[in-house]
């Protein structure tokens, strides 16, 4: 998609910010479980990158305000026991791009943070790739994500075998995405899988019956907003963190500022992806 498009979605996200400074004068709605997702944490000039210099401060901003950071599986496990305290984040990366390790990770283990990462095995080994780069990123290998597993601040979690549009697939070829890249990451990393980020944020009834089926325990949705005790774990509720997002706009996100999706987003979706191409809530 086009640098207009995403122009045009930082002023929508500026406004909104703007509107929640001035409802809210900063005051963070601190209740129930955000969950923020990343791509890239990099000086490229790439959408899904967040600057590394801008991570630093986001993570810096959440040790300051005394927040409690953690992978998304333990998140959840928190708010299923009851135990998930006020000021409670959790962290995710999609896609298991290289500098996440090299810019994110230390960060992140400085201030005892934790994060999920969600890679699909196929583009990991080289089989499937990512149409949206000419020129992809580099990508962790496997070598990186056995032993970065083991660390205990990153931890792998599933992304489909080979991020299609599940939408778009038959029955059987999404039930082998979406099993098969359980099956796969847990042979590779010796523990049961647990998570499941739909690709792209893009699924239907089928899709979220077959995650169940296949024996996660949860899935992240793109859908932005906050997950309490009653949000349906299959469909579990993402904020994303862009590149363009000014401070104010990450302590909005945070803060409650940016619990729904902008309207021209399900433009852009039945745009790109065609009509049928609408996420449950
Ligand atoms: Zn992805």
């Amino acid at each position: 998609m086009t640098a207009a498009f995403y122009a045009l979605k930082a002023v929508g996200t500026r406004a909104r910010s703007a509107a929640w400074l001035a409802r809210t004068r900063g005051r963070l709605d601190v209740a129930g479980l955000r969950i923020l997702f990343y791509h890239r944490i990099a000086d490229d000039r790439d959408e899904l990158a967040v600057s590394p210099a801008s991570f630093r401060r986001q993570m810096a901003y959440l040790a300051g305000e005394s927040y409690r950071v953690v992978d998304v599986v333990e998140a959840v496990d928190l708010l299923e026991r009851g135990a998930l305290r006020p000021r409670t984040i959790g962290l995710s990366f999609d896609d298991g791009y290289l500098d996440v390790a090299e810019h994110a990770l230390p960060t992140l283990a400085g201030h005892g943070f934790r994060a999920t990462v969600f890679v699909a095995p196929g583009v990991i080994d080289g089989s499937a790739w990512f149409d949206w780069y000419k020129t992809p990123p580099p990508l962790l290998d496997w070598d990186d994500i056995a032993e970065l597993d083991q660390d205990g601040t990153l931890r792998f979690e599933a992304h489909s075998l080979t991020h299609p549009n599940l939408l778009t697939l038959e029955d059987h070829v999404a039930r082998h995405e979406i099993a098969g890249s359980k099956e796969e990451l847990e042979r590779r990393l010796g523990r049961a899988v647990e998570a499941f980020s739909y690709p792209s944020g893009l699924f239907g009834e089928r899709d979220r019956q077959l995650v169940a089926g296949a024996g996660y325990r949860i899935a992240v949705s793109c859908e932005p907003g906050v997950n309490g005790p009653g949000t349906d774990r299959f469909a579990l509720r993402r904020r994303q963190i862009d590149g363009r997002d000014s401070f104010l706009d990450f302590r909005a996100k945070l803060g409650g500022g940016h619990d729904s999706a902008l309207p021209l987003r399900a433009a852009y979706r039945r745009r790109r992806y065609g009509a049928t191409a609408l996420t449950t809530p």
